[in-house]
């Protein structure tokens, strides 16, 4: 199945641009001029990732992702938004409302496109649909759903994808270079910033389950998951 592309950008030689683009990287792709009518498109079908810029005309892109991450509906669907600003706050900002990357004009199309590739990397419909559990933590790609003794817990694509990373490779330490080349993939010129952004978000998810710990922090090094039963276990052979 082609993946398609709803762009949200007001100025029409920046969304042509986009959409030149999209579609040559072989994605459909619709554009709009603005969040009310990005609204009407997503009630129609769902696209499967949003290309939204910052500053629109009324609605602004923050104030569109927020709804967006509110819904049930629409809480899943990735969003890499586009902004001209280039203050650290911002960016901080466009992470915590819940989009999953961010590009600052100017862009070259190619770091577009390879961040598109990146967000939609492992999607539902991709091979790897193996259930992984550990620790009674549940997660499974084939509908992307995580539970715990029954309970869904909600993440977010890129914290979907950062746990989906660690749970099947747990127990190793990854530092934060390595987790952005394994997750956002490796022509993304994201910083160490945007890991630990996502790191507090997986936590925060994992706490309602009490999980959280099995996200570790190693200091000076990176983040590791491992099995809060485990833990206990090596610690006592430790003792002995
Ligand atoms: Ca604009």
């Amino acid at each position: 199945m082609i993946a398609t592309v709803l762009i949200v950008e007001d100025e029409p030689a920046i969304q042509e641009l986009i959409a030149y683009n999209v579609q040559h990287a072989g994605y459909e792709c619709i554009g709009v001029d603005n969040a009310e009518m990005a609204l009407a498109v997503i009630k129609d079908a769902l696209p499967d990732l949003i290309i939204l810029d910052w500053m629109l005309p009324q609605m602004s892109g923050i104030e569109f992702a927020r709804i967006l991450r509110s819904n049930e509906r629409t809480r899943r669907i990735p969003i890499i938004m586009l902004t001209a600003r280039t203050e650290e706050e911002d960016k901080v900002t466009a992470l915590e409302i819940g989009a999953d990357d961010y590009i600052t004009k100017p862009f070259s199309p190619r770091e577009l496109i390879a961040r598109i590739q990146a967000v939609l990397r492992c999607l539902p419909s991709a091979a790897c649909d193996e259930i992984i559990e550990i620790d009674g933590l549940r997660l499974n790609p084939a509908d992307h759903r995580v539970t715990c003794s029954g309970a869904v817990i909600e993440l977010g694509p890129t914290e979907y994808r950062l746990l989906h990373f660690l749970m099947t490779h747990p127990e190793r330490v990854y530092s934060r270079d390595q987790l952005l080349h394994q997750v956002w993939g490796d022509q993304v010129s994201a910083e160490g910033r945007t890991v630990d952004v996502h790191i507090r978000r997986l936590r925060k998810a994992l706490e309602s389950v009490s999980k959280d710990e099995c996200i570790q922090t190693v200091r000076g090094t990176g983040y590791r998951f491992s099995a809060t039963a485990l833990t206990i276990v090596k610690d006592s052979d430790a003792d002995i």
